[in-house]
């Protein structure tokens, strides 16, 4: 579904993807693992051309990404986004801010919008908060209605950077579950995370990147267990 194929790009003179290759098959849940400043999250940014990239080609659904204009904006919509901050729009209710997306960009009259927002509440365990603000709810609902909104917009798959790193504890557990979900129900999935349980129990393959680098990708029992690499086995002795 999704092909990064040799792709490069630099932040001046720092070399943050060095010749990345990885394909993404329909359904497939890959998590992305590696220290900080390794490329991840730049990674997720040139997948959904949030950031250019000087050479290499990637494709989602077999079409090449387009660089501007309207075709970007069909295919950005096909390419659901959930970050550490939840950017939900704080002067609209829970329930717009999931259905504005679908009325905006996909066209879809306001009344199957709503009830397809209240259906995607209700799968996030959000339902009971559609008519409060995001400033009414917790880190982890308000991190919940951002999965619902992405899915609004019915992507073809979903980027998620480090979507737990900004909650409280307690409620990490909520949001994974949800993610988790997702996976069980067959969404194509990118996640950065450090929830190294999610990654064994929800990844079909971990990816880890240093250094603006893929070094190893296997699936999760295999990298925990054998890792090939010693900046792998030293990232996972520090996390671990
Ligand atoms: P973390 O785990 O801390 O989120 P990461 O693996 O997501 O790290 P990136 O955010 O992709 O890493 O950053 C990779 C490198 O690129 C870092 O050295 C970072 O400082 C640099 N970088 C990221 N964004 C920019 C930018 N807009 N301009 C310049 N340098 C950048
Ligand atoms: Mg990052």
């Amino acid at each position: 579904l999704i092909v990064v194929d040799s792709v490069n790009k630099h932040f001046g003179d720092l070399h943050v993807l060095q010749d990345i290759n990885l394909s993404v098959g329909r359904g497939e849940v890959v998590v992305v693992l590696g220290p900080s400043g390794s490329g991840k999250s730049t990674l997720c940014r040139v997948i959904n051309r949030l950031e250019t990239f000087e050479s290499g080609t990637i494709t989602i659904d077999g079409q090449a990404l387009p660089e501007e204009g309207a075709e970007l904006a069909k295919l950005r919509a096909d390419v659901g986004m959930v970050f550490q901050s939840f950017n939900l729009f704080a002067h609209k209710t829970i329930l717009e801010n999931v259905t504005l997306g679908p009325v905006k960009v996909r066209k879809m009259p306001k009344a199957e919008a709503d009830s397809l927002g209240k259906e995607l509440l209700e799968r996030v365990g959000v339902q009971h908060q559609a008519a409060k603000y995001p400033a009414q709810l917790s880190g982890g609902q308000q991190q919940r209605v951002a999965i619902a909104r992405s899915l609004a917009m019915k992507p073809k798959v979903m980027l998620f950077d480090e979507p737990t790193s900004a909650l409280d504890p307690e409620m990490i557990t909520e949001v994974l579950d949800v993610m988790t979900g997702l996976a069980k129900d067959g969404m194509t999935m990118i996640v950065v995370t450090h929830e190294m349980g999610f990654a064994r129990k929800a990844a079909d393959r971990v990816v880890f990147m240093s250094d603006g680098q893929i070094l190893e990708q296997a699936p999760p029992e295999q990298f925990f267990t054998d890792p090939q690499t010693a900046r792998a086995k030293d990232f996972l002795s520090k996390i671990l």
